[in-house]
């Protein structure tokens, strides 16, 4: 089985007014606000799937700052989980500044099937994850739930991109280390955390996290999977893409060339997001 644990799909209504929401949202302006961006709806990914032969796609939501944008996207999320149950995943978004509101939002969207919240971006909501103020309560929601959190995350070197932002390895480990029951999913191979997990501490830290692959060929050289499975081991990386921003397929090369065996392999591309997800 394949599963792709990180994809963004939006409403064919944000699709027909982009250029509105560009000038509501701040997130979505650094997103999605260049001229090349990609938006693709439900029907997009189910066809994309079909012929990249992806047996479950994680639709993720993402960091609207505004609750109420956050409210109205999360509404098609979980109106296309209900259409392709069998083959569609739903991550909402919550602006965890919404106090209660945020909670309640949790409540709703667990109640209608979502599995998860992300893919988050404190950087852009306004907020960090070390605020334990703001998050004590989100996390303890989740955890409640059963509920897994999906974090954007980007190296602290190297390259500019759009989108890249600041939640670096630094800011997420202490929220890691304050919620160890927490499941959490940290985008694009947590901006490099799984190397510090060559620190006996970290490595136990790590325990109920996850890493996934997202967008890796715009990142790293396919001999990132094998270096993190020698490290933190593959049972802790969940294949993923971010498509429509890039074909399934682009990453799935990469993990074939990446020298890991079959095993190993079988893992990272659907094992793990199974046995995550109880599908
Ligand atoms: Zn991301």
């Amino acid at each position: 089985m394949i599963v792709d644990f990180h994809t963004h799909i939006f409403s064919p209504t944000i699709q027909e007014k982009h250029d509105a929401f560009l000038q509501q949202d701040t997130c979505f302006r650094l997103l999605y606000g260049h001229q090349n961006a990609k938006l693709a709806t439900a029907t997009d990914i189910i066809a994309s799937m079909d012929e990249h032969h992806i047996d479950v796609s994680v639709i993720l939501n993402l960091g609207w700052t505004s609750h109420e944008l956050c409210v109205m996207t999360n509404d098609y999320i979980l109106e296309s989980i209900a259409h392709y149950p069998n083959r569609l995943i739903g991550f909402c978004a919550i602006q965890p500044i919404a106090g209660d509101n945020a909670l309640q939002e949790i409540e709703r969207c667990a109640a209608s099937g979502a599995r998860g919240i992300g893919e988050i971006r404190p950087d852009i909501q306004g907020f960090t994850l070390s605020d334990a103020t703001i998050m004590r309560p989100v996390a303890q929601m989740l955890i409640k739930r059963n509920m897994m959190l999906l974090t954007h995350a980007s190296e602290p070197v190297g390259h500019h991109y759009d989108g890249k932002g600041s939640i670096t390895p630094d800011t997420i480990y202490p929220f890691i280390v304050d919620f160890p029951e927490l499941r959490i999913i940290c985008a694009h191979w947590g901006g490099g955390l799984p190397f510090y997990a060559l620190m006996p501490e970290v490595s136990a830290a790590l325990k109920n996290v996850y890493f996934d692959t997202a967008a890796t060929p715009f990142l790293y050289k396919p001999a990132i999977f094998k270096h993190v499975a020698d490290i933190i081991g593959s049972d802790h990386i969940l294949f993923g893409s971010d498509y429509p921003l890039m074909p399934p397929k682009r990453v799935l090369d990469q993990l074939t060339a990446s020298g890991l065996n079959q095993e190993a392999r079988d893992k990272i591309c659907g094992e793990n997001a199974q046995r995550l997800l109880s599908l």
